[in-house]
């Protein structure tokens, strides 16, 4: 009766139902254990109407053109560009660490001074990993990129991971550079800019076919059976012929037969009061005080005329099971243990992963549905 059956309606799961419904006019089943189509970018309006994103602070940017076209046909965009403020020594910075953190933080010459050094080495613009940074023996960038590592990094990444930055993945840290020049936007991507109506409505506008069929509130393992040895899925108890793509863990796709894969998890913790705002941007990083990471006022990214306001505390916790897994936990380890389960994945001839979990990558949304298109046009179509 199903041509594919989908595990998961989050960005990956939905792009390739839409394109194999539209595109192919095949039949798909899509599965999904939570009670909302959207994944971790579900977002809903609160009872003040000001949309709040269930998982966390969803900011689209990307320099695909062609990722922002598809999902231009999905939605209208309000332009946005995401403002983070760091609070480091009583006072609140922009992060990526610029020359304008430089001089909120030490006395102008000091500042000006660590400038001129930068831009001996850097271009102006350019973006520099702090870890990078710290290789560095002059005497100014030495000191400079040791007061950003420890008063920028070391402990939200602490906080973040349980590890310090030189202990998790490179890649992790440059996310966030340090800015040689004045830029305060958190991303410098060429298309900036949050859906008009929030990202549910994305979802609901992807899916809305007669030839794909949601079945919320299940988890693949109640309807799916999976027997590694014979490599064959079984879909309601049949061999099923068609093609499965998976977008869960793949730890647990494969019943953890080679160990459980390092996730790390957060809790939110919503507030409302009665104020017009709560903070000066839309998200303020807490480095070095308290156990939650930012906050996230989401009138900033979304305005709405209410005398109310409502943000959300992220406080990382450790990964344990039955909590969701938001963010992989890139360790060498982990890395050979995904590799086994993708090298098993790839002995079952109808089988794909794609998507931030099932493929263990920090992806962000436009990485996701980038690959999901990628994987269509070229394994699907
Ligand atoms: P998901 O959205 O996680 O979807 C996977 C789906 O599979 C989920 O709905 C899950 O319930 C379902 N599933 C899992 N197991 C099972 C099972 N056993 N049975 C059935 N269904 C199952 N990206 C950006 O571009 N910008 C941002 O600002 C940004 N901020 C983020 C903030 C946070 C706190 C987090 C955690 C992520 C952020 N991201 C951001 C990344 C973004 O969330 C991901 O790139 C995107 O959601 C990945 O889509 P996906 O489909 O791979 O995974
Ligand atoms: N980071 C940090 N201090 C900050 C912001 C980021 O140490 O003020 C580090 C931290 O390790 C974090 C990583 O940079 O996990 C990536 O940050 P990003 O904002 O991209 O994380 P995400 O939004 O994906 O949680």
């Amino acid at each position: 009766m199903f041509d594919y059956c989908i595990v998961g309606a989050g960005f990956a799961g939905a792009v390739l139902a839409e394109r194999i419904a539209k595109v192919l006019n095949r039949q798909v089943l899509l599965i999904e254990k939570r009670s909302h189509i959207g994944g971790n970018c579900f977002d809903y309006r609160d009872s003040h109407g000001i949309i709040v994103h269930k998982y966390g602070p969803h900011l689209f940017h990307t320099d695909y053109k062609e990722v922002f076209d598809y999902l231009s046909n999905f939605t209208d965009w309000s332009l946005y560009q995401h403002k983070v403020l760091a609070y480091v020594d009583g006072k609140k910075v922009p992060i990526p660490f610029n020359f304008h953190s430089m001089d909120l933080l030490f006395p102008q010459e000091v500042s000006l001074n660590l400038q001129k050094q930068l831009l001996k080495y850097f271009e102006y613009g350019s973006k520099v990993p702090i870890l990078e940074l710290k290789k560095r023996e002059e005497k100014e960038l030495h000191f400079l990129a040791d007061f950003i590592y420890k008063k920028i990094f070391l402990y939200y990444t602490m906080k973040q991971w349980g590890k310090k930055p030189e202990d998790i993945d490179p890649e992790v840290t440059a996310r966030v550079p340090v800015l040689v020049g004045k830029d305060d936007r958190y991303f410098y991507d060429r298309y900036q800019a949050v859906p008009a109506e929030g990202y549910t409505k994305i979802f609901e506008r992807m899916l809305d076919d007669s030839r794909i069929k949601i079945m919320l509130n299940t988890n693949f393992q109640d309807v799916m059976q999976i027997d590694i040895s014979a490599r064959k899925i079984y879909l309601f108890n049949q061999e099923f012929q068609g093609k499965v793509i998976f977008t869960g863990p793949i730890d647990e796709l494969f019943n953890y037969c080679f160990g459980y894969l390092p996730y790390r998890s957060l809790r939110f913790s919503l507030r409302t009061e009665r104020k017009e705002y709560m903070q000066e941007v839309a998200t303020v990083n807490y480095p070095n005080d308290y156990d939650y990471t930012r906050i996230t006022e989401f009138k900033h990214i979304h305005p709405v005329d209410s005398p109310m306001t409502t943000y959300m505390y992220e406080y990382p916790e450790s990964y344990e099971f039955g909590k969701i897994p938001y963010y992989p936990l890139f360790t060498p380890e982990a890395k050979g243990m995904y590799d086994k389960y993708a090298e098993m994945a790839k002995g079952f001839e109808n089988l794909l992963l794609v998507g931030r979990l099932a493929e263990y990558r920090y992806y962000d949304m436009d990485d996701v549905i980038k690959r999901a298109l990628d994987i269509f046009e070229e394994e699907i179509r």
